[in-house]
């Protein structure tokens, strides 16, 4: 097992793995959000391009706006296509498994790639990766698990294998991973590899209207909802936000509806700590986003008490009772943290 940034040991490991070609399946998280379509979708193209077999199976769909990326029609969505899914994970011999550290992070497919006798190699830039591959990219300092593709693929020595279609998948990754180049992840490193991409024929305004400039008016009110149901708690620098069920329902809500939501209570001067609560009664929880502001860890925060993870300053969680009981719970936890929010 090798984990470390793309060096020699793992380039090598890489290019005797990929010397005949293979029968590959590039699996996502569930819920995938950006990076992880952009990422499954850049690397996609690549392998074929190499010659091998390659498919991308989904643990679950993913939003309208990731959907008009060059292959994303070609997915295989496990929740629609179960048995085609099974069949091509028990037979593949390479898994790569994108944006994700560890098998908990993919429901129902996670009994399958336990099974699965492939050689797992992972690309991830999430804290406290799990063992599970043979070969392991792992690296929490990356923007994005598109700019790690990227850099895998330089390490092979294919940058002239990349297109106008790579471009642009691994392009859109890096920008919603990084709030458009705002987040602290963002490096000179960063802003190079984008430049390679835009370079390469990616079109970068376009990544940028078909991702953000295609709201529908029932998104806006969902916002203006969300914005009004927005609690600011001054004295631990903290902001929080709820939607029920039934709000959801009234806006119409649409998978992807509330991406980037959470962000709004960020920018409030002196927040330092912004997070959403959102009613899935179907599921029976309240997904949570955290994002934070600084070095308070929202990784630790959404570990510690809800079951979830991520990074530094934006993780998710759940909380399986109601929205009164999980914010009261959550409030519960504040004084708690009132030094390091001051910090
Ligand atoms: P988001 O709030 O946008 O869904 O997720 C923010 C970050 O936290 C992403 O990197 C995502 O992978 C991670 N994350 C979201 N939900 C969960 C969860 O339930 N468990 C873990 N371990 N990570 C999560
Ligand atoms: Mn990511």
């Amino acid at each position: 097992c090798i984990l470390a940034r793309m060096n020699l040991e793992i380039t090598q490991a890489i290019k005797a793995l990929l010397e005949t070609p293979q029968k590959i399946v590039i699996v996502p998280h569930k819920n995938p959000d950006g990076d992880a379509i952009g990422s499954t979708l850049g690397l996609w193209h690549y392998l074929i391009k190499k010659g091998h077999e390659a498919v991308i199976v989904s643990p679950n769909d993913f939003p309208k706006f990731l959907k008009w990326m060059p292959g994303s029609e070609k997915i295989v969505n496990f929740e629609k296509e179960a048995s085609a899914a099974k069949d091509l994970i028990s037979k593949a011999s390479v898994i790569f498994t994108l944006d994700f550290n560890h098998l908990g992070r993919i429901g129902q497919l996670q009994p399958l790639l336990e099974e699965a006798t492939a050689t797992f190699v992972m690309i991830d830039h999430h804290q406290e990766p799990s063992d599970y591959a043979q070969i392991m990219y792992s690296d929490v300092r990356m923007s994005s698990t598109c700019e790690m593709v990227y850099n895998f693929v330089e390490a092979l020595g294919d940058t002239d294998l990349i297109d106008p279609e790579i471009g642009i998948c691994l392009y859109t990754g890096i920008m919603t991973d990084t709030g458009s180049f705002k987040f602290s992840s963002t490096t000179s490193r960063t802003h190079k590899v984008v430049a390679q991409l835009i370079d390469k024929g990616a079109k970068n305004t376009e990544a940028h209207n078909k991702v953000y400039d295609t709201n529908t008016p029932s998104r806006l009110h969902l916002l203006g909802c969300a914005l009004k149901n927005m609690v600011i708690l001054e004295e631990y620098h903290t902001t929080y936000i709820t939607l029920s069920q039934e709000e959801l329902d009234q806006c119409e809500y649409k998978k992807g509806d509330t991406e980037g939501f959470v962000n709004y209570g960020l920018t409030l001067e002196g927040i330092k700590f912004a997070v959403i609560f959102i009613e899935n009664k179907e599921e029976g929880i309240i997904k949570i986003s955290f994002r934070s502001e600084g070095t308070f860890s929202v990784n630790e925060f959404a570990r510690n008490h809800f079951n979830g993870g991520g990074h530094t300053n934006a993780s998710g969680g759940r909380s399986d009772v109601s929205m009164e009981e999980t914010t009261n719970f959550f409030k519960s936890l504040l004084p708690k943290y009132k030094e390091a929010l001051e910090a």
